[in-house]
């Protein structure tokens, strides 16, 4: 069945997490109508505390994302649509209103807008060892900041993924006594001169699966057989953006370092003339609190695009 097309927002947020409400906080406070579409799967849904955001360390995610929304429903131009966006395009508008673009939902509806941000995420791509994924935000970790002061003093492991884990190792080490799990990969030998300095244990068999009542670890089965005892392990994946919008839109798309972000402008704003990014998608840094003061940059760029309208 056709569904027609509603009249525009002036915005859409699609991702509605820490950058997607904080930038549609800004639109909302310059009395703007914004659209916020959220599939309600945030990056952090794995791990049952928040930690190290401003004043509200060790708040579960979802209640964060949750208060946000309250503070948002304050402001009577902003719409909350829960559910994903299948597709999103630019059109030709002929009418004079500036250029337009419109959503696509998974329930056969279609939004419009004049300006777009994608505020989508990125998803992490986990290696595939027996009894990683159940762990993953409980004792399986990739960040110490956020999860490491849990584990401090108690036995930590690195699992081998680059030549840079090598660092990672160095670092985690001031959490608590840490081993690389080389994991059948090879370093050279500055590098294992280097975490012996550490006092980094280095491990190089093969990690066959994890073991320990879940969601807990007690430690890392090695091919051999033996069981290495950990507490938590830390491992940096990469990661690729959650939703492939940008692409229907002909953003585009950069390989950094730890996986493919949206390629954006100091304001925030994709290649896409009027189409604008925000958080882990479109930065290397990851962190709620940088996800959203990314979120209150675009937010803020995109409200003054459509004042001066730019990008019309
Ligand atoms: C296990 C784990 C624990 C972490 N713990 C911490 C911590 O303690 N402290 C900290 O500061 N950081 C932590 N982080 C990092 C933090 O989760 C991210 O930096 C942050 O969530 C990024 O915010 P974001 O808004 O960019 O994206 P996300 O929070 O990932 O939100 C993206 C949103 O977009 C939605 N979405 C995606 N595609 C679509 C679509 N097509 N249509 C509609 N909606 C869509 C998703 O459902 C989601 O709600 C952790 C990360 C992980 C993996």
């Amino acid at each position: 069945m056709h569904m027609p097309i509603e009249s525009p927002h002036d915005a859409i947020v699609i991702g509605g997490s820490f950058a997607g409400l904080s930038a549609a906080m800004q639109l909302a406070r310059a009395r703007r109508p914004v659209c916020v579409v959220d599939a309600g799967a945030p990056r952090n849904r794995f791990a049952a505390h928040s930690h190290g955001f401003f004043a509200q360390d060790g708040t579960p995610p979802f209640e964060l994302i949750a208060a946000a929304r309250e503070r948002l429903r304050a402001y009577p131009s902003v719409r909350f649509v829960d559910g994903r966006a299948v597709d999103a395009r630019r059109v030709d508008d002929d009418t004079g209103g500036g250029q337009r673009f419109t959503v696509s939902l998974d329930d056969g509806s279609t939004l419009a807008a004049r300006r777009l941000l994608l505020a989508v995420g990125v998803q992490d791509v986990l290696p595939e060892i027996d009894g990683l994924q159940p762990r993953w935000g409980t004792s399986v970790l990739h960040c110490p900041y956020c999860h490491g002061y849990e584990f401090g003093g108690q036995r930590l492991g690195v699992l081998y993924a680059s030549p840079e884990s090598v660092h990672h190792a160095l670092l985690i080490a001031d959490w608590g006594p840490a081993t690389l799990l080389l994991n059948g990969n090879a370093i050279d030998d500055a590098s294992s001169e280097l975490l012996r300095q550490h006092g980094v244990a280095v491990e190089p068999a093969v990690v066959s699966g994890l073991e320990g009542p879940l969601p807990h670890l007690a430690g890392v089965r090695l091919a051999e057989g033996r069981l290495l005892p950990l507490e938590a392990m830390f491992i940096a994946p990469r990661v690729r953006i959650a939703a492939p919008l940008a692409s229907a839109l002909g953003c585009e798309i950069v390989d950094g370092p730890i996986g493919s972000m949206l390629r954006v402008d100091e304001l925030k704003m994709t290649s896409v003339p009027g189409v604008y990014a925000a958080g882990d998608a479109a930065q290397m840094r990851h962190n709620a609190t940088l996800a959203s003061a990314d979120g209150v940059l675009a937010g803020v760029a995109l409200h003054r695009s459509l004042v001066a309208g730019l990008g019309d």
